[in-house]
This record gives C-alpha cells, sequence and structure tokens, in this order.
C-alpha cells in the first residue's frame, strides 16, 4: 500500500508488490564512510538526529553499532514468536560530542588548552562513541583480523518493527518494499526499536519520535539509487529489484547463491545481502611461517552470516581459481562490475536529475507514504 489505513491487519502492512534490495561485498569494503557521510548530509542533518548513523560502517569483531546490538534482543525464535529486545539507549548509539572551540581559538589561552570531546549527554570524557573501536578487530597475535561491516535497515520481509507498532506508523511500501516509519502517526513509543534486533531505528529527542534509514525513497521512485549505494568509491554495492530476474543482484542472490544475510536466526528475512570475506589474510604457524589458512575462521562468520558461509566462501574461491586461470566465471564478473551502472540495474538515475525534495518532510509530520 502507498498509505497504511488506520487499523489495518500488520499482516498487510507487510505486504508488497515489488522489494527493494541490496548486496553489500565485504571484501571490497575499505571502511572508509563515504556511505555513512552521504546519508548523514543528506538525512539526518537535523535537531535531534545529531547520534544518528542510518548507515554505519563498523569493524568487525568489534562491539558495533550500536553498541553491542547483536545482544539486544528482538526479531523472532525459531518458532516464530517475537523475541523480546531492549531499547538503546543515546550513548550506545554514538553520543554527540561536542569540543572546546571557544576555549581553544577565542580565549587567548595559547598552548594551555588543547581541542578535547566532551559528552553531549553528561559533559563529561565521552565513554563510548561512534567507530570507538575502531580497527582493533580479533584474533590472537601474530593472526589478528578485522573487516568492516556497513549496515543500514534491512528492509525486511517480516519486520517486527512493524508487528510491534500500537499505531501502525511503520508499514511496508507497496511499490518497492522499503519500510517507513510515519512521523505523524509515531507517539515515541520506541516499541519498534526493542523489536529491532539490527536496532535501525533511531530516537529523536528534539521531535520525541523514531526515525529510520527510508532507503532514499524520493531518489528511487526517481529510478536514482539510494544515497549509500551511489556513493561507494569500492563498488561495494549492487541494488535492485527482487523481481528483475535480468539484474546482476538477483543472479548473486538468487541465481549463485553467494550472498548471504546478516544474522538469519532472527527470522526478519532481511533485504540488504553481503558477499562474505573469503580470502583473508595467511595465518602464521606457530613456527612463524606462513600458512595457507586464512586468519578468519568459517566459525566466526557462520555466527554473522549462518551456517550456509562455509559453502558460499568454498565457491568464492573456486570461482576466484577459474579466473586466475583464464577460464571464465560469471560470478567473479558480476562482483567485480566493471560497469558501475550494470550495478543499479533500474537505479541508473542522475542524483543530479533529481526532482527537489526535502528532509524536512521528517520531522515536520509530513506524510512519508
Ligand atoms: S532492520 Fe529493523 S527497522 Fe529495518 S525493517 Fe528490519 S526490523 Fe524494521
Ligand atoms: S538508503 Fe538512503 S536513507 Fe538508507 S542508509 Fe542509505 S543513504 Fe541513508
Amino acid at each position: 500500500m502507498t498509505y497504511a489505513p488506520k487499523g489495518a491487519p500488520k499482516a498487510l502492512l507487510k505486504e508488497s508488490s515489488r522489494q527493494i534490495a541490496n548486496i553489500i561485498d565485504l571484501n571490497k569494503c575499505m571502511g572508509c564512510q563515504s556511505c555513512t557521510q552521504a546519508c548523514k548530509n543528506l538525512w539526518t542533518d537535523r535537531p535531534g538526529t545529531e547520534h544518528m548513523r542510518w548507515m554505519n560502517v563498523t569493524t568487525y569483531p568489534g562491539k558495533g553499532y550500536p553498541k553491542d546490538y547483536e545482544s539486544m534482543g528482538g526479531g523472532f525464535e525459531a518458532d516464530g514468536t517475537a523475541s523480546p529486545g531492549a531499547l538503546t539507549n543515546m550513548s550506545d548509539v554514538g553520543d554527540n560530542f561536542q569540543f572546546n572551540h571557544a576555549d581553544v581559538y577565542y580565549q587567548g589561552k595559547g598552548q594551555s588548552v588543547h581541542l578535547k570531546p566532551s559528552s553531549a549527554l553528561t559533559g563529561e570524557d565521552p565513554q563510548w562513541g561512534y567507530n570507538w573501536d575502531e580497527d582493533q578487530g580479533g584474533g590472537d597475535w601474530p593472526n589478528g583480523y578485522y573487516f568492516y561491516l556497513p549496515r543500514k535497515c534491512y528492509h525486511c520481509t517480516n519486520a517486527p518493527c512493524i508487528d510491534a507498532c500500537t499505531h501502525n506508523a511503520l508499514f511496508k511500501r507497496d511499490q518497492d518494499g522499503i519500510v517507513v516509519l510515519d512521523q505523524d502517526r509515531c507517539h515515541g513509543d520506541r516499541l519498534c526499536i526493542e523489536a529491532c534486533p539490527y536496532k535501525a531505528i533511531y530516537y529523536n529527542p528534539v521531535t520525541e519520535k523514531s526515525e529510520k534509514c527510508v532507503m532514499c525513497f524520493p531518489r528511487v521512485e526517481q529510478g536514482i539509487a539510494p544515497a549509500c549505494d551511489r556513493q561507494c568509491p569500492g563498488r561495494t554495492r549492487l541494488a535492485g529489484y527482487m523481481d528483475d530476474e535480468d539484474s546482476d543482484m538477483y543472479k548473486l542472490i538468487v541465481e549463485h547463491k553467494v550472498a548471504l544475510p546478516l544474522h538469519p536466526e532472527f527470522g526478519t528475512e532481511p533485504n540488504v545481502y553481503y558477499i562474505p570475506p573469503f580470502d583473508s589474510t595467511r595465518a602464521f604457524a606457530e613456527d612463524g611461517s606462513i600458512t595457507d589458512e586464512g586468519r578468519i575462521e568459517i566459525s566466526v562468520l557462520e555466527e554473522l552470516f549462518g551456517p550456509d558461509v562455509g559453502e558460499v566462501v568454498r565457491k568464492l574461491k573456486a570461482e576466484r581459481k577459474k579466473r586466475q586461470n583464464n577460464e571464465p566465471s560469471e560470478i567473479m564478473d558480476l562482483l567485480i562490475g566493471r560497469n558501475f551502472w550494470d550495478r543499479f540495474s533500474e537505479l541508473t538515475g542522475d542524483p543530479a536529475d533529481l526532482d527537489t525534495f526535502s528532509t524536512a518532510a521528517m520531522s515536520d509530520g509530513s506524510d512519508l507514504g
């Protein structure tokens, strides 16, 4: 539906004629945060959104963003019942550091003061923030490792945030399956935040309402890829519709089955898929020699992507071997993406042609449907 009628049953709110989706290739992400900045500049530059990063990139292993979201519950149990979840707080989602610019630049104190952040919440030294544990990673020396994990709302097919809202403020758009949060109907109860296992909804203390990634629907409506996807210099992203069988994205997800959802055990059927990191740096043996084994153990990837990831890693390695031997490999060609535009199927429009839209709609109660 374009706009959910009041009192509509939850099953109806989760229906859509089409479903937009993404792939993010973790082998290519370099943690540059271009996607994060693209989203921040476009959508969360309003009062009360300072701490929000609808698009975020963190180091894995790490606490993630929001902090420890993986252990905060939400989503569904294996039998389909809703799993209780916890609320994030303003510190978990990154705080809003303030800096002593006046002291440093305008008080004539010379070298006696230096620029330093303080927490907007406590006024004290910050105890946590976005990318606080950047690049620390995991593994035991000398076999340390990490990779980057970009995340946004997964626009889930079975979205528990829609179930949880007692005001039917959340629903899927009929034309693209984007999960939107109607600011008119939101009462700021934050039941959706508790329900989302990915903690992809954020509370705005100024408007006293919740907000989330809108999959850049004003762009998508005009055939333009979401800003975070389009902005990625690493060509990690593919975007398109799940019914477009000719798209590169569809081939990788459905035909070749090398793209996997994050934490499928949450039961929400997310629509952002990942190409798992399949060839980490070779590990050192105890005697200091270099082995043929990668430093990222399959068990680490299984925690993120479920039991199928081992087979996906084997397949990706075999396909790359083919390419190294000058044999054809459609999977490698799709992943390399020599033609940038092939990655976005129907969404190749130019943002320069975008009809003007205002992000003020996010905070003034305008209809998002
Ligand atoms: S990721 Fe969270 S906010 Fe997004 S649709 Fe799924 S449950 Fe809802
Ligand atoms: S799709 Fe748009 S709104 Fe969502 S994270 Fe990317 S840039 Fe932000």
